[in-house]
């Protein structure tokens, strides 16, 4: 059996006590007689390896040949110096190692010679020479990665089984019908593919205990359980049956519950649009005064001033206008100078009401008065040379009034109404 290489054997003299001196055979060319008697060992017959000098300068020994280290010794400094020089070859010269060079040098050429022999770093116990070592891990060594054949995984051979046991992609027989199945996919087959596996009987759902039953059992449960089967089924039926029939109940009467909301809120609907009607006419024969029907054709096109013709309340005489400005329509009213302003009774108090006339249904109109403040300001005084006073009723927004009904064909009807207040 091989064994890997020690270094210290290769380059040293081995006695009981250790490693002592250099061997000879290291040595390119043989001492001669006179450097022999001043470079070898008395004791170990080595080349001194840090020699020194012992009793009293009579012995010359290496370091680790001095028998009794209590004496005192001397370092042979010029010794030491000659064996470091010394020419010498690679100890595996014999294994193709052709490596020349000093003393001094050999020990580290040794820890990096190719030809030394050493254990393989895997641990498989080969020993190889160190220049192999590539070789032997990629090709050789037992205990080089290896893919696992399921998974392509590298594992070390001395893994290997462990990582078969826990590999997902190997192989295992099913326990109920004998197939091959991957680890991974056992439950799946378990559940849903293996010819043994047990299953429900189809009237579970109704109330059959029997929901573990084997492929062939399944011909037998059905045979035996027939009537029972069919017991349970008609049972199912009947309850769903009532079911179904307390359902539609309920559902009958939400529906009536809802068709007689809904009635009594169309009853509701009705008188209240009958009751809106009915207050319009009141409040339009109620408005006693001068009416201004106002036909405006064109409307908001690009005029943006309107004025009205004019019309008359007890000897005042009227006119309307409609500007329209910042998208808004405003209404005015102004008094007008005429020949009977001498016997009339001034400043005038007058209330005006605008009516936005829904060409479709007139008593669902739209009516605009002015606010209180502008009610309270509403009196005009007597109108003098060509001046007349305008006071401003309302302020309509256009998109109220240029919409069907209320605008036909660029048509809009207004009616004013003014109303005496003294
Ligand atoms: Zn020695
Ligand atoms: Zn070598
Ligand atoms: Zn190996
Ligand atoms: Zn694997
Ligand atoms: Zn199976
Ligand atoms: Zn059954």
């Amino acid at each position: 059996m091989q064994k890997p290489d020690v270094r210290e054997k290769l380059l040293y003299i081995q006695t009981e006590d250790g490693f002592n001196g250099f061997k000879r055979e290291l040595l390119t060319t043989q001492l001669t007689p006179i450097e022999d008697s001043f470079l070898a060992c008395n004791k170990c017959k080595g080349i001194m390896r840090e020699a020194c000098s012992t009793n009293e300068g009579l012995l010359q020994v290496c370091f680790m040949c001095i028998e009794n280290p209590q004496n005192p010794y001397q370092n042979l400094v010029a010794a030491r110096k000659s064996v470091l020089e010394l020419n010498v070859k690679c100890p595996l010269q014999k294994r193709g190692c052709d490596w020349n060079g000093k003393i001094c040098e050999i020990s580290q050429h040794v820890d990096e010679c190719p030809c030394y022999q050493i254990e393989c770093s895997l641990d498989c116990g080969v020993i190889h020479q160190r220049k192999s070592a590539l070789q032997h891990i990629n090709i050789e060594c037992t205990m080089r990665p290896v893919n696992c054949e399921f998974c392509d995984k590298l594992v070390s051979p001395t893994l290997l089984i462990q990582h078969l046991n826990e590999c997902e992609n190997t192989k295992m027989d099913c326990n109920s019908c004998g197939m091959q199945v991957k680890k991974i996919n056992m439950e799946f087959h378990l559940k849903t593919e293996c010819s043994e596996r047990s299953l429900p009987c189809t009237y579970a759902q109704y109330g059959c205990s029997a929901i573990q039953l084997k492929k062939d059992e399944v011909k037998d449960h059905m045979r035996i359980n027939n009537e029972l089967h069919t017991a349970l089924l008609s049972e199912y039926i009947a309850s769903t049956q009532t079911d179904i029939m307390e359902r539609i109940c309920q559902l009958e009467e939400v529906d009536k519950h809802r068709s007689a909301q809904i009635e009594e809120l169309t009853k509701q609907n009705n008188k209240l649009s009958n009751k809106i009607r009915h207050l319009n006419n009141v409040f339009m024969t109620s408005l006693a005064g001068s009416r201004l029907r106002w036909k405006i054709s064109g409307f908001a096109s690009d005029t943006t001033l309107y004025e009205s013709p004019t019309f008359s309340l007890e000897g005042y005489i009227f006119k309307c206008s409609i500007s329209i400005e910042d998208a808004k329509a405003h209404v005015k009213v102004s008094t007008l100078k005429s020949g009977g302003d001498k016997n009339a009774k001034w400043p005038f108090r007058g209330k005006s009401i605008v009516m936005l006339v829904n060409q479709d249904r007139e008593d669902e109109s739209l009516y605009f008065h002015g606010d209180e403040i502008e009610l309270a300001r509403n009196f005009y005084e007597t109108p003098w040379d060509s001046v007349n006073q305008n006071k401003r009723i309302c302020s309509i927004p256009i998109a109220s009034v240029i919409r069907d009904p209320f605008c036909k064909k660029g048509t809009v009807m207004i009616y004013v109404l003014v109303q005496s207040l003294a």
